[in-house]
């Protein structure tokens, strides 16, 4: 038989490009609800809240009172790369913010109905307006508003059928919602978050604005965790190192569960690294191994030319240069004051 005709390249359609794409972005509820706090967060907000309903497809509402949108970036707020937080590729080597690459609200519009309601400081109202595949659905409607902004996704994945088909059977994006805003809330401790499901008069997450990290740990993973933990922090300027600061909290001999819960956050964003897990579970299971399942918060600042920023927004795992080092470092920290709190209660059994 004779070969086949090799198929035909086209271009595809754009509108399905950015639906693709948009569904990278954006893989599940919790990845839109990450990006709308991170964008409350950038907005210098003191407090942010989330509401949820049937884990995020039917409806994710974020509203803060920070610095709220322009009336006149409202027609290009949801394009694709439009963003208010970087102008050149070098300007990513010294990025604060969380966001930079305007591309969150974009997809949102792509696979969801966005609307937003917002208000800017000295203004009489604030405005509303509702976006669809990038671009404002009508003019900004004039209406009542307190201080920021008010994001509301609605009909997540309405036009991705198979994956709203898979979230719809799974049960758990709710608790990854609360999960995300835990974690937030014991990092940002000077914003107090709220997490409900949409119809509930409780929260799931509750904390109001501290400036105490213990009082912010308290408050989401509750008494008996906070009562365990013991303080850690180290920082080294040794030049011939990388200047490098770290502090957090780790809970001791009292604490046990059944699996590791830590919290890291490397120059204030939120990150996974398996490596360091296992390292801190290593120095657990040799130095407590009746309390190998440990609470971890670390913080750890780190030269910004040290942390490529500039990965994928659903790569979570961080890269680091000298992690080895950097690992090292923690574990021996970690180590130090385990054996230090540790020795410290026996010479109290045995007085
Ligand atoms: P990025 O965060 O990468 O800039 P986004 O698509 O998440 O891109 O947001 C686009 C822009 O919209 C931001 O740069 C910011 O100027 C504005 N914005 C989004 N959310 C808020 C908010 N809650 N408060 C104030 N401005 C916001
Ligand atoms: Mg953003």
């Amino acid at each position: 038989t004779r070969p086949k005709e090799p198929p035909r390249i086209h271009r595809l359609d754009e509108s399905v490009v950015n639906r693709i794409a948009a569904g990278e972005v954006i893989q599940r509820p919790v990845s839109a609800v990450k990006e709308l706090v991170e964008n409350s967060i950038d907005a210098h907000s003191t407090s942010i809240s989330v509401v949820v309903k049937d884990g995020g497809l039917k409806l994710i509402q974020v509203s803060d009172d920070g610095h709220g949108i322009r009336y006149e970036d409202l027609p290009i707020l949801c394009e694709r790369h439009t963003t208010s937080k970087l102008s050149t590729f070098e300007d990513l080597q010294s990025i604060k913010s969380m966001g930079f690459r305007g591309e969150a609200l974009a997809s949102m519009t792509y696979v969801g109905h966005v609307t937003v309601t917002t208000i800017t400081k000295g203004q009489l109202h604030g405005y509303r307006v509702t976006y669809r595949d990038g671009v404002m659905e009508h003019e900004p409607k004039a209406c009542a508003a307190v201080k920021g902004t008010q994001i509301m996704v609605e009909n997540l994945f309405y036009n991705m059928i198979a994956r709203r088909k898979t979230l719809q059977n799974s049960a758990d994006d709710y608790s990854k919602i609360v999960d995300l805003l835990s974690r937030f809330a014991v990092h940002h401790i000077h914003v107090g978050f709220s997490c409900r499901k949409h119809g509930a008069s409780r929260a799931d997450v509750h904390t109001v604005a501290t400036s105490s990290r213990l009082d912010a740990i308290r408050s989401v993973y509750g008494v008996s965790v906070a009562r365990s933990l013991i303080k850690i922090e180290n920082s080294d300027n040794n030049p011939s190192s990388s200047v490098f600061k770290m502090d957090g909290f780790i809970s001791d001999s009292n604490y046990v569960a059944k699996k590791i819960t830590m919290v890291l956050f490397i120059n204030d964003r939120l990150v996974e690294c398996t490596a360091l897990k296992r390292a801190i579970e290593i120095v657990y299971a040799a130095t407590l191994p009746k309390a190998s399942k440990p609470f971890v918060y670390i913080s750890v600042v780190l030269p910004p030319e040290h942390v490529d920023v500039n990965v994928h927004p659903t790569k979570r795992e961080v890269s680091l240069l000298n992690q080895e080092v950097i690992i090292e470092k923690i574990q021996s920290v970690v180590e130090s004051k385990l054996r230090n709190s540790n020795e410290a209660r026996t010479f109290q059994e045995q007085k």
